[in-house]
């Protein structure tokens, strides 16, 4: 009776401390939001306070010895909790146990450079002068490397760093995944360059003025299901989407009057992870379960809208009569014109411009590259090199300056070693899902071409959405399709798609 009891107010505590880092995080986020849309650039230190105060709020909650106290005890019973208290527990227990390890110098230190470090990405980036962003990159990496002792691991230090993006990948499972997919791209980028059909690419003006863009786009993100009454739309220099609320999910775009088709991928993109938030049972609302279960399957979601729908013909088969109606200078493009433009295949030195071929050699090389990094198998100095004679290895072309090579992204400049692969698994995530999605609905393409998107976020919602976090990656990936996650259903959606387009 005692233990009973006792298991219950266990229980009270991890859901009102879940609750709380839930309402903290909504905060948190508001003011990230706010940050990058309309705060005045004066603001930059007052907020650099305000987020560092709610954020060593949070993270003081997260290793309370209350909460660590009933973690151990609920860990010890576990078989009498419920299927979501069981996977509450594992997710506050995982942040938990990691957050302790790590001690809270370290955290402020890293929190500090990674701030400066940006500014100094940013400025090397301009001026493409990798060697000034180098000492930030290398103390920076320090410090990952200490936290990565610090909270210890089975096989790599680098699995403590994807655990942050992916929890429960590593390596190893990585190192089983990513070569094969390697090969078969390059099978692909192969008979694409041998095939026999001669493609004649008519050039096309893309270019639309931007109030019609934000009409268009406007337009698709309804028909695809997202909420405005619970979100709203900005527009920022780099798109994201903000959970803030359950009915609050944001997201921004970046218009470029020359292309409309950027602003409608990153829009439709950007919809695709809000979709995945705004579509939580409301029974799991202001938990730790209400969130998506990765940055992989995050992205799946994305990737799935703006790639496996926003760049098939369906789609288009439906919205091109809109769009011409909306804009009549668009009236003599035809269809197969416009998907050979935005899905042309061609080896490029741009990762966020890449087609969705190549788009997995851009993550592999950053991938290898990173875990070499990690394990001292390269040194920091040596990047700009290793990046230059990858780059030509796996696309047969070299960047000529840094900017357009290893100074690139922003990710490792602000401490994200570990979050790109997260971007191919998206991809092998939606890939499987996908196939199996056009399983349960075999009229999928039909419906789509008639508009009905419905059908389809319904499937993701009953499927994915509505579980929040109340199962791991792997297990949904289970529990959708039967079988493990596995390169081949993104690898037979490339050939399929692309060999119907180049012929092969
Ligand atoms: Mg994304």
């Amino acid at each position: 009776m005692k233990r009973n009891s006792s298991l219950k107010q266990d229980l009270e505590i991890l859901r009102n401390t879940s609750k709380e880092l839930k309402l903290i995080h909504g905060i948190l986020s508001l003011l990230g939001w706010d940050q990058e849309v309309y705060m005045p650039s004066k603001g930059v230190l007052g907020r650099g306070k305000q987020t560092a105060f709610i954020s060593e709020l949070y993270h003081n909650k997260l290793i309370s010895k209350e909460l660590g106290n009933s973690i151990e005890k609920l860990e010890d019973n576990k078989d009498k909790l419920t299927r979501n208290d069981k996977s509450l527990l594992r997710n506050i227990s995982h942040d938990y146990k990691k957050a302790v390890k790590i001690p809270s110098e370290v955290v402020k230190e890293l929190a500090e450079i990674e701030t400066i470090s940006q500014k100094a990405w940013e400025k090397a980036k301009k001026e493409s002068d990798f060697k000034s962003f180098a000492p930030y990159l290398s103390k920076i990496l320090k410090l990952k490397l200490e936290i990565c002792e610090k909270v210890g691991y089975k096989n790599s230090p680098y699995d403590v760093l994807l655990d942050d993006f992916e929890p429960y990948m590593t390596e190893e499972k990585l190192d089983k995944l990513f070569p094969k997919l390697r090969e078969e791209t390059i099978k692909i980028l192969n008979k694409i360059k041998n095939n026999k059909i001669n493609i004649v690419k008519k050039k096309i003006n893309l270019s639309m003025p931007i109030d019609k863009q934000k009409q268009f786009t406007l337009l698709v993100l309804k028909k695809l299901g997202y909420d405005f009454g619970a979100g709203r739309r900005d527009e920022v220099e780099h798109p994201f989407t903000t959970w803030i609320s359950a009915n609050d999910v944001r997201i921004t775009t970046h218009y470029y009057k020359e292309d409309f088709t950027k602003a409608l991928s990153s829009s439709i993109h950007e919809g695709g992870h809000a979709l995945y938030e705004q579509g939580r049972d409301k029974k799991i609302l202001l938990t730790g379960l209400d969130e998506g279960i990765s940055f992989g399957i995050h992205e799946s979601q994305s990737r799935t809208w703006e790639n496996f729908v926003g760049r098939s013909k369906y789609f288009w088969k439906y919205f091109l009569p809109k769009l011409k109606k909306l804009y009549p200078k668009f009236k003599s493009i035809q269809e197969k014109d416009l998907l050979l433009e935005i899905n042309e295949v061609k080896p490029s030195l741009i990762r966020i411009y890449a087609d969705e071929v190549t788009y997995n050699l851009h993550i592999i090389i950053r991938f290898e590259i990173e875990k070499d990094l990690i394990k001292g198998k390269i040194k920091v100095n040596d990047l700009p090199e290793v990046w230059n004679s990858k780059m030509k290895e796996y696309l047969g072309i070299k960047p000529k300056k840094d900017s357009e090579g290893v100074l690139q992204d922003v990710h490792w400049s602000c401490g994200k070693f570990g979050y790109f692969p997260t971007y191919s698994l998206g991809n092998l995530y939606a890939g499987q899902f996908f196939y199996k999605m056009k399983k349960d609905i075999p009229d999928l393409n039909k419906r789509i071409e008639k508009g009905d998107f419905a059908c389809l976020l319904n499937w993701m919602r009953e499927e994915i959405h509505k579980f929040g976090h109340i199962y791991t990656a792997s297990e949904i990936c289970k529990k959708i399709t039967g079988k493990d996650l596995d390169a081949k259903y993104f690898v037979n959606y490339l050939n399929e798609k692309y060999g119907e387009m180049y012929g092969f």
